[in-house]
């Protein structure tokens, strides 16, 4: 396994990868741009070439970048929901200054049109992002199921897998937000990745988010607490990370801590690995 955590992308690639290092990581994510905005960075491709080397010299995991919140692929305004899916397509270019990584976004709420429409709408803009063929595999987050988001059950990722129909898309799984969704990785982790690998297949299953939930299970609110303080609770991530069919996988903490706090969470996680 790869552990990391978000990390602030405002000092650029190779200040990201100096700091996970000094935090014991060897994986992490940012948010390609500022996660309530949509306001971009400028790129600086000797920076991006600087942080590529560092990252083969010390044996990174594949980073798992992260779009904004703000993108919201099936929202109901039609001007709003282009925008939106030119947001996507930049981010998906803009990935291609550190080949070979994950984009994870938040497949969208379809603000009452229907889970069906918000479906349709996250996937032509899914199709049209990848034209390109940018070297990047873009990554659908299982959600909460909180308010109107697509993403809260795998039947819904699965249709979109199927929609576009592309082996450049898989799922990011998110540990807080399954168990707020109703799938109980505490009680039945073994339960939780065979109904996945039925429903979508786990060889699509690229990358988890690591978060402990600050609500019971199925509550749909989608609260991050640290690793072991919630319900999920520490034998829940012993698991997880001693798990045969996540072995490998970059694994991101998007807990609430600073860099000392995430450090100690990634050092716990890796005394856990038997
Ligand atoms: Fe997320
Ligand atoms: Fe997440
Ligand atoms: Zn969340």
């Amino acid at each position: 396994m790869y552990l990391g955590c978000h990390l602030s992308a405002s000092a650029g690639f190779t200040n990201m990868v100096e700091t996970a290092l000094s935090i014991g990581a060897d994986t992490f994510a940012f948010f390609t741009r500022n996660p309530r905005g949509s306001r971009a960075k400028e790129e600086n491709p000797k920076d991006a070439q600087r942080a590529q080397e560092l990252l083969e010299q010390r044996h990174f995991g594949p980073l798992v970048a992260h779009g904004a919140y703000t993108m919201n692929l099936c929202t109901a305004d039609p001007e709003a929901r282009a925008f939106a899916a030119d947001v996507l397509l930049d981010d998906l270019r803009r990935m291609a200054a550190l080949p070979g990584n994950f984009y994870n976004f938040h497949p969208g709420s379809h603000v009452g049109q229907g889970t069906e429409q918000g479906i349709d709408y996250i996937s032509a803009a899914l199709r049209r992002a990848l034209e390109p063929d940018y070297p990047v595999t873009v990554l659908l987050e299982t959600m909460a199921g909180k308010g109107s988001e697509v993403g809260g059950r795998f039947e819904e990722l699965k249709l979109i897998l199927e929609a576009v129909g592309s082996s450049k898309v898989g799922v990011c799984l998110d540990t807080c937000h399954v168990y707020d969704a109703g799938y109980d990785i505490v009680n039945d982790l073994d339960g939780v990745l065979g109904e996945f690998d039925r429903v979508i297949g786990l060889d699509r299953l690229k990358a988890l988010h690591l978060n402990d939930s600050k609500n019971p299970f199925q509550s749909h609110k989608d609260r991050h607490e640290c690793i072991g303080k919630g319900s999920l609770g520490m034998e829940t991530f012993e698991a997880i990370v001693n798990h045969p069919a996540l072995q490998g996988l970059p694994m991101i903490l998007e807990t609430p801590n600073e860099l000392p706090g995430y450090a100690a969470e990634i050092a716990a996680l890796r005394a856990l690995e038997k």
